[in-house]
């Protein structure tokens, strides 16, 4: 595998001919019970009800980055290349086989959550590591990958694409207004509440002004955070109201669709300034951490087929009235 940079969007891709293909899901799951495969632990947290554990790091079985070794990019004419270095985690949610994020008890999904956050930590530690990803796709339609409930995470040395332009924005933003546009944002959400799905605590649940897809939502901090791996070991007592938040989204959509795709954005690693980018000054001002969910409607796919204009039947302002009055 490598990691070739795409030299008009500037975004890298990863590659390569000995690709893995994942094997045909099976009933059998490979984390747990009879088939349980033995896994490379990388951390665990305690368990809360005598449970040896609850929640769990483990290195992908079919890791696309690997941590060893130097990155060795270099040019390949106008092209750029470079070795695929870096972390791929899953991440267990739950040691129970039908613990998912939407039915586990709201301290479970709270462990969850912090394992993330310090697995986001420890990754960052490495300088070589520009940004950790987490995300998670459930459903055959959304290219998940095992029976158990996971999610996983990847840590390279660029930062994606999406997470770029959004830094970009982010600081643009800041330098006419001196404001976060995310903490904008939510405050014209709160004052206009035409787009708020839910309130817990310091978080905030809405579907976004301009969709990319029918029923997106967006879980945010109500106050300024760049980092989610901050927030998950700092502000211990409102990691419960956060899970709790993810519990209830989670439930709602899942009566519109049960297929999703849930990504975490926060701050890349400022470990590693760079120097033709000039946002790492103000990152911390700029950027604001959330979790996007972008939900898959079977019969709507057409709305993910034109992927450079994104196309959503669903109007924010309807698909938060639908999912504040599911029945959950
Ligand atoms: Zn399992
Ligand atoms: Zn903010
Ligand atoms: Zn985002």
């Amino acid at each position: 595998m490598e990691l070739r940079k795409d030299p008009i969007t500037r975004s890298w891709v990863i590659t390569g001919d000995d690709v893995i293909e994942p094997a045909p899901r099976s009933q059998a799951c490979r984390f747990c019970g009879p088939a349980a495969e033995p896994a490379q632990v990388i951390a665990n947290l305690p368990g809360v009800d005598g449970s040896a554990w609850s929640a769990r790091s483990v290195v992908h079985p079919n890791a696309l980055y690997h941590i060893e070794g130097e990155t060795t990019r270099r040019g390949d004419g106008l092209y750029d290349r470079m070795r695929s270095i870096g972390a791929h985690e899953v991440l267990l949610e739950n040691p129970r086989h039908d613990g998912h994020l939407w039915n586990a008890s709201a301290i479970e999904v709270s462990q969850f959550l912090r394992l993330a956050a310090l697995r986001i930590q420890d990754l960052k530690r490495d300088s070589r590591l520009k940004y950790i990803s987490l995300f998670k796709d459930h459903g055959a339609g959304a290219g998940q990958e095992f029976e158990h409930p996971t999610s996983q995470l990847t840590a390279t040395t660029f930062v994606p694409r999406r997470v770029l332009y959004e830094l970009r924005a982010g600081r643009d933003y800041f330098e006419t207004k001196e404001r976060c546009v995310f903490c904008d944002i939510l405050a014209q959400e709160e004052r206009q509440n035409l787009r708020i799905l839910e309130i817990r605590g310091d978080y905030l649940a809405f579907c976004p002004y301009a969709p990319r897809v029918p029923y997106e939502t967006w879980i945010m901090p109500r106050s300024h955070e760049s980092s989610f791996e901050r927030t998950g070991s700092s502000r211990v007592g409102n990691v419960a109201d956060l899970a709790t938040l993810l519990r209830f989204t989670l439930q709602r959509i899942r009566t519109v669709t049960e297929v999703f795709h849930l990504v975490l954005h926060t701050s890349p690693n400022s470990q590693h300034p760079s120097k033709t980018l000039g946002y790492w000054k103000t990152l911390d001002d700029d950027y604001h951490w959330h979790i996007e969910i972008l939900p898959v409607l079977a019969a709507k796919a057409r709305s993910y087929t034109f992927k450079e204009i994104y196309y959503s039947p669903v109007t924010s302002e309807t698909a938060v009235k639908r999912l504040r009055e599911a029945k959950i």
